[in-house]
């Protein structure tokens, strides 16, 4: 094997290896829509993903994130655009895409019938890997998702966070070129989240491209460089978090609990500063775009008020409202 095209989790014993050299960019998808009868569940998307990136995919409920994730794995047809994975048109090349590809979907399809092992070794066979190749596989991404000790577990004896980690390491038997992870630790408790985060940093320093949906902001910000947030079928924002966080949100925040009248006061003081308020019942969001000290001096001994860096958070909900989305 190519070593430079290796993305075998164990092929450097944990240490980071280099990301993958290929100039082709791993995911293109160009004007992507997707009608439902009348109704538009993607609207004209653009997109790229390049090798060793982590691209965020944020949304609210309906914004269409299912819908693209499952037109680029082939499980619905697109209305109208252009996809290519890999260098590949899809759906046209598919059968040559999807043995690059790793899925954690959301579904829990681990086979009860089997044990932790045979799962792994099951799946690779749907590949065609070579028995021993296959063996060797399984091994290592038990090892590597910390299963070795359950391999002859049946399925219904692991823990939420185990069975996680095995759909995790049952995506990258083949050795994908891509992850894509839907809400890779959705339910989990925080020792399982931060177990699952710091395996895949290790993926991602060892350069696997991911795209992950997520609804925990504080996910999406540990794991990528890169976000898209996606609403009513648009991408409303594209890029780095921490700049699009500067850019379209500011720096600073401060959280201000008062009554009517006390947040009337500070609202008509703020308006001179260099920020932008956001009033809500019983608080005032300032966001903040210059040196904080003389808006912490405009608030003076007040009771409540926190001041905390701009987040992932704040940006969402800036470019999505805060109104449930519940259908
Ligand atoms: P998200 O994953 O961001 O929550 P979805 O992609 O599931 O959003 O849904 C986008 C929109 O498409 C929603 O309005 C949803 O109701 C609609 N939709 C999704 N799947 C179908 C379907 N099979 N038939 C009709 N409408 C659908």
């Amino acid at each position: 094997m190519n070593p430079s095209t290796d993305h075998s989790p164990m092929a450097t014993d944990n240490q980071p290896a280099p990301p993958s050299s290929s100039p082709e960019e791993v995911v293109v998808v160009e004007d992507l829509a997707k009608y439902f009868g009348e109704r538009c569940a993607v609207d004209s998307i653009s997109f790229r993903i390049r090798p060793g990136e982590c691209v965020g995919f944020l949304g609210p409920n309906g914004a269409g994130k299912s819908t693209t994730i499952k037109i680029l794995l082939g499980l619905i047809r697109r209305s109208e655009g252009t996809i290519r994975l890999l260098g590949d048109e899809v759906p046209r090349h598919y059968q040559r895409v999807i043995e690059k590809i790793g899925v954690v979907a959301q579904d829990d399809n681990l086979d009860p019938d089997l044990s932790v092992a045979e799962n792994l070794l099951t799946y690779a066979d749907y590949f065609s890997i070579p028995k021993a190749r296959a063996r060797q596989k399984t091994e290592e991404l038990l090892h590597f998702f910390a299963l070795e000790n359950r391999r002859q577990e049946i399925i219904e004896n692991l823990s939420g966070g185990q069975r996680r980690r095995l759909l995790l390491a049952r995506a990258l038997i083949n050795e994908p070129k891509l992850l894509i992870l839907d809400e890779p630790t959705v339910g989990l408790d925080p020792q399982a989240r931060h177990l699952i985060w710091e395996r895949l940093t290790i993926l991602l320093d060892q350069g696997t491209t991911m795209l992950l949906t997520s609804h925990y902001m504080d996910e999406v910000a540990r794991l990528s460089n890169r976000v898209l947030i996606l609403d009513r079928g648009r991408i409303v924002a594209q890029g780095a978090p921490e700049q699009l966080i500067t850019d379209l949100v500011g720096l600073e925040v401060f959280e201000v609990d008062g009554t009517d009248q006390e947040l009337d006061r500070l609202t008509e003081m703020f308006s001179q500063c260099n920020a932008s308020l956001e009033r809500l019942r019983d608080k005032l969001y300032i966001y903040t775009r210059e040196d904080c000290s003389r808006l912490e001096h405009l608030l003076g001994d007040r009771r409540s008020w926190l001041r905390r860096p701009a987040n992932l958070e704040d940006l969402f909900i800036q470019l999505t409202g805060r109104s449930l989305r519940e259908s």
